[in-house]
C-alpha cells in the first residue's frame, strides 16, 4: 500500500491510471478511465465560442470517451504531463487476438500544433472507423489483430486550449502553434517541433518564409532554451524509446505532401520511396512527396530548416519508419466539411497503409560496433568549432551525431560511412567552462541494427 501511495504523491496520477501505465491493471469501463488518468473538461478549459465542425478540447473529450467505451480492444494510458500539467492521452488500440509473435507497433501523433485543425478530424474518422470496423470489418479486424496502434489524439494540449480560448468564437481560434512555457521576457511558448535534441539550435539564421528565426522567443518557430527543453517533447521521446515501433507518424497541415526523413542510406531510402509511393497509390489528387531521390547527406552546415524536428529524431534515434503527412487544405482553419473530404479522398489511404504495411518492415535490431578513443579538431572554448570525429569500428552504414546540451551545437548531424570529415560541434558564447556536453552518436549498420556511442565534450 505504501508503494501505491508514495506513486499518487510523487506524480498525483490515480493509482488506476498508473497501473495502465505499467500494464497490469484490468481495463476500467470507459469515462472512469479517461477521469482516472486525469483527462477530462475542467471548467477553466471551455473555449470561449463553439467553433462549429472544429474540434475544441471538451468536444475532443468527448470523442474520447466514446473511444473509451471500447474496452475490448482500447485501453486509455497518459503519455505524460503537459507544461501547465495537464495529462497527454495516449491511447491504445489492439485487437482481442493473441499471436505468439510481438505484434508490430505504430505511433501516430497528432496535435504537435494546436492550430492545424485537419489532423484533429481526420485522426478522429480514423479511430472512429476502425473501432465501428472491428469485429465487422474483417479488414479492419484482421489489422487490429495483428498490429498494435499508439494514437496521441492531442499532444500539445494547453496550447489547443489556449487556441480555442482566444479565437474568434466561430471559425478560427488564435492560431497558436506552439506550447504555453513562459518564456521569462513576456512571451509565451515553443514550437514543440522544433525541440527534439535533433540538429537542435543548427541553423538560426533568419527564415524568409517564416520571420523569424528559431532562437527568438517571440517566433512561431522557437527552438526553446535547449534541445528537448519541454515536457510534451520528453513524453514523446520517452514513449519512442521504450517501444519497438515500426511506423511514426506526426500528423500536420496545410502544407500537402508527404515526407521522410530528408537525410538517408540508399536502401533505406528505397524503403520510404517504397512506403510512400504505397501510400500515394491509394490518393485520389496524390501529394506530392519529400523524399530523396538517392543516398543522401545534408547539403551544408548552414542550410536551412531540418532542426529539432519529431519524425527525424524519432527515425535517427530508434529506426522506426517516420513520415510528417501534411493535409493539404488552404489553411490552418480549412472550412470543416472539406476536410471530412479531404480525410476520404486523401488521408485515409496513406493512414491505412502504414498499419498495413507495419508488419513487412524489418525491426530495428541492436549492434555491437565497437569504438575507440574520440578524435577532436579545434579548441573546446566557448565561441569555438570544434569537429568531433569518433573512431567506429567495423562496417556501418551511417551516423547521426546528437548534443543534448544547449551550450554545444551540432548542424551537421549525418553522414554516410565513412564519418571521417567528422561532425562540428559550436560551443555557444555563452557556454560555462566546466559544461558538461552529453554526446550521443547513433551509428546504423546496413541490416538495420543501432550501435549507440557516448562521449563528453567538456568546455574550458
Ligand atoms: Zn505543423
Amino acid at each position: 500500500m505504501r508503494f501505491f501511495l508514495s506513486l499518487l504523491a510523487l506524480g498525483g496520477v490515480s493509482a488506476s491510471c498508473m497501473f495502465a501505465q505499467n500494464q497490469m491493471a484490468a481495463q476500467a469501463p470507459s469515462e472512469k478511465a479517461l477521469v482516472e488518468c486525469g483527462i477530462d473538461v475542467r471548467p477553466q478549459d471551455v473555449p470561449n465560442g463553439d467553433y462549429g465542425g472544429f474540434y475544441s478540447w471538451p468536444e475532443l473529450v468527448t470523442e474520447m470517451k466514446g473511444w473509451a467505451k471500447h474496452t475490448d480492444i482500447v485501453r486509455v494510458q497518459s503519455l505524460g504531463k503537459s507544461g501547465e500539467g495537464r495529462p497527454i492521452p495516449l491511447f491504445h488500440i489492439t485487437g482481442k487476438a493473441q499471436t505468439v509473435a510481438p505484434k508490430p507497433e505504430v505511433f501516430f501523433v497528432v496535435g504537435i500544433h494546436p492550430r492545424e485543425q485537419a489532423p484533429t478530424i481526420c485522426i478522429v474518422r480514423f479511430i472512429n472507423e476502425l473501432l465501428a470496423g472491428y469485429g465487422k470489418d474483417p479488414e479492419i479486424t484482421k489489422l487490429l489483430d495483428t498490429r498494435t496502434l499508439w494514437v496521441v489524439p492531442m499532444l500539445n494540449v494547453d496550447g489547443k486550449i489556449y487556441d480555442f480560448q482566444h479565437g474568434n468564437g466561430t471559425t478560427k481560434g488564435a492560431d497558436w502553434r506552439k506550447n504555453r512555457r513562459e518564456n521569462g521576457d513576456g512571451t509565451y511558448g515553443v514550437d514543440l517541433n522544433r525541440n527534439f535534441p535533433i540538429r537542435w539550435g543548427g541553423n538560426r539564421a533568419y527564415d524568409a518564409a517564416w520571420k523569424t528565426t528559431t532562437a527568438d522567443t517571440r517566433g512561431n518557430i522557437y527552438e526553446g532554451p535547449a534541445p528537448a527543453s519541454e515536457p510534451e517533447t520528453r513524453a514523446v521521446m520517452d514513449f519512442i524509446s521504450k517501444h519497438p515501433l515500426r511506423v511514426f507518424l506526426d500528423l500536420h497541415s496545410p502544407l500537402h505532401d508527404m515526407r521522410s526523413p530528408g537525410n538517408l542510406s540508399q536502401s533505406e531510402r528505397d524503403i520510404f520511396a517504397g512506403l510512400l509511393d504505397k501510400m500515394q497509390k491509394t490518393q485520389k489528387e496524390p501529394y506530392p512527396l519529400q523524399v530523396p531521390k538517392a543516398a543522401q547527406e545534408p547539403r551544408t552546415e548552414t542550410r536551412g530548416g531540418d532542426s529539432g524536428i519529431s519524425y527525424p529524431w524519432a527515425y535517427y534515434s530508434t529506426g522506426a519508419y517516420s513520415f510528417n503527412i501534411e493535409i493539404g487544405l488552404k489553411g490552418r482553419y480549412p472550412v470543416p466539411a472539406t476536410v471530412e473530404q479531404e480525410y476520404t479522398d486523401n488521408i485515409r489511404g496513406p493512414l491505412f497503409t502504414l498499419l498495413r504495411e507495419a508488419t513487412d518492415l524489418k525491426a530495428a535490431g541492436k549492434g555491437d560496433l565497437k569504438f575507440g578513443a574520440s578524435q577532436w579538431d579545434g579548441k573546446p572554448e566557448p565561441g569555438e568549432r570544434i569537429v568531433w570525429k569518433p573512431q567506429i569500428k567495423g562496417d556501418y552504414s551511417y551516423a547521426i551525431a546528437q548534443s543534448a546540451d544547449a551550450a554545444g551545437v551540432i548542424p551537421m548531424e549525418f553522414h554516410l560511412a565513412p564519418t571521417t570529415a567528422g561532425f562540428p560541434i559550436l560551443i555557444q558564447k555563452e557556454a560555462k567552462p566546466g559544461t558538461r556536453i552529453p554526446l550521443s552518436l547513433y551509428v546504423w549498420d546496413d541490416k538495420r541494427q543501432l550501435t549507440v556511442f557516448k562521449d563528453t565534450l567538456v568546455v574550458r
